[in-house]
């Protein structure tokens, strides 16, 4: 049990330095297996986890070994734990279960000090609590989005203003914003944070024009410190509002109070909107959103899940992940397909059950969209990236380090190109994270090799044969 407590110990501590998602995809079950002098040995999963966590983790593990032990350990070391599964081994620790625990304790000593309420200017325009910075994940394709909120929230009014957020629906823009509103509330308790949609605001517009009382709404707004406008290109060919806005605009601008506005293009492309309006969206800065990659739609779906309390099997996570690529709102669609069904049967959800559910789904329903194509509807075991590299590995026979490192020998350059290929085509992975995959290589490199295997096989017929049995052998 001794060893149990300090390996929590650990934990927490790795946790609260560690990005959620690294946290959460490299540390699935941990162990103690032996403590020496000035050596301890944890237990990993399997012989890919333990690469990682050596590669990628080793001092942070260790500095929070030390931190445990008071500085007695001077070395730690990972090792394949054969037993780490044994129901009766309780030296072990599973990392999913055990984040949620932990974060479920944070969350309640945090909501026992917050602050209640939100001073928005209304009721009606407050931004919702359950959005908020820290259950946003940044991954590759929103980190500079995040990164741009996050400074605003330092410095409001003043670092980037105002900021302009982009890119297609469902991909977290509301997310983002209402979170940036909801944490300068939290943070600068006398300023007035104001959110609303611009379809909300040409309704405001219009119905004081009605009433005669524009000059109050103006009021209104000039009173404001931070104003967040969602989905600015609902106002195309809504002259008059336009001009209110601007003229809202500048009055907030240039007495510093902070702007943040959303929409589904970048500004120049707003071509329905007014000329000067258009530019002063982009005087301060502008960012756009990505689709998410895998390693982010599966950090999605864990931090969901973990939200709503739902324990998703690992595979499952990935399996959604790897299939459902479109947009988060899909994702998390899925999630809640899968929590109905628990609550109805009792059901935990397996890889079988769920790649079933997805297959039938992309027959009845366009929500889907990407994942009806034909080729996606697999039933396949693949569960995560490494199950690839493991194939491609044992197919040619070499060192899987040697495929993903940077590893010049010839006899390696096939095989690794054939890896990027497959996660590619098969696992639809974005180049930049296989480039991270492959020892943080550039996303160029990566689309090179992936269009040179992909003529390859157009003139190859051996090594067609040989992807094709690699293909076959994991049934992808
Ligand atoms: P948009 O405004 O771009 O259409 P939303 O902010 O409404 O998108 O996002 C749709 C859903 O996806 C929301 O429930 C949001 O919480 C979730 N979501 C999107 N991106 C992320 C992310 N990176 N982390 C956590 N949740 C996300
Ligand atoms: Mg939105």
């Amino acid at each position: 049990m001794e060893r149990h407590y300090k390996l929590k110990n650990i934990l927490t501590d790795v946790i609260s330095t560690l990005k959620k998602q690294d946290f959460l995809v490299y540390f699935r079950k941990i162990s103690i297996v032996e403590i020496n002098e000035s050596s301890i040995t944890f237990g990993t999963v399997s012989s890919f986890m333990k690469d990682n966590l050596e590669a990628k983790f080793y001092d942070t593990v260790l500095s929070a070994t030390q931190r445990e032990f008071w500085d007695n350990i001077h070395s730690i070391e990972f090792i394949v734990d054969n037993e780490i599964d044994n129901p009766s081994n309780t030296n072990a620790i599973d990392c999913q279960s055990y984040y949620k625990e932990s974060s479920k304790s944070a969350k309640k000593a945090e909501n026992t000090k917050a602050r209640s309420g939100i001073a928005a200017v209304e009721k009606k325009g407050s931004t919702s609590n359950r959005y908020t910075l820290k259950n946003f994940i940044v991954g590759w394709d929103n980190q500079l989005a995040y990164s741009a909120c996050e400074a605003v929230t330092k410095n409001p009014g003043k670092s980037y203003n105002p900021l302009y957020i982009y890119w297609d629906v469902w991909l977290g823009k509301t997310h983002l914003l209402q979170a940036t509103g909801n944490e300068i509330l939290m943070k600068y308790k006398n300023k007035k944070v104001a959110y609303t949609t611009a379809d909300k605001f040409i309704t405001e517009y219009v119905t004081a024009v009605k009433k005669r009382t524009v000059d109050k709404l103006l009021e209104k707004f000039r009173a404001i410190d931070v104003l967040v406008i969602d989905d600015v290109q609902f106002l195309s060919k809504k002259e008059q509002t336009q001009n209110e806005l601007y003229n809202i605009f500048n009055i907030l601008y240039d007495a510093n109070k902070q702007i943040i506005i959303s929409g589904d293009r970048a500004p120049k492309e707003l071509t329905e909107l007014e000329p000067r309006l258009r530019s002063r969206f982009e005087w301060g800065i502008t960012v756009d959103i990505w689709k998410p990659d895998f390693e982010t739609r599966l950090a999605i779906i864990q931090e969901k899940a973990r939200e709503k309390e739902f324990m998703i099997p690992q595979d499952v996570a990935e399996f959604i992940a790897a299939n459902v690529t479109e947009n988060v709102r899909e994702l998390e669609w899925v999630l809640n397909q899968m929590i109905a069904e628990y609550e109805l049967t009792g059901n935990t959800p397996s890889l079988s059950r769920i790649a079933q559910k997805l297959q039938k789904l992309s027959f009845t329903t366009d929500l889907l969209g990407e994942s009806k194509s034909a080729e996606r509807r697999t039933t396949s075991t693949i569960k995560s990236y490494e199950d690839i590299i493991d194939a491609v590995s044992m197919h040619f026979g070499i060192e899987k380090e040697g495929i993903l490192w940077e590893n010049r020998k010839k006899e390696f350059m096939i095989p690794r190109q054939v890896g990027m290929y497959l996660l590619k085509t098969k696992m639809n992975y974005t180049y930049e994270r296989i480039g991270n995959i492959f020892n943080g290589r550039n996303h160029a490199s990566v689309l090179y090799s992936c269009n040179k295997m992909d003529k390859m096989l157009k003139k190859d017929k051996t090594l067609l044969y040989e992807v094709n049995a690699i293909k076959d052998g994991i049934g992808i």
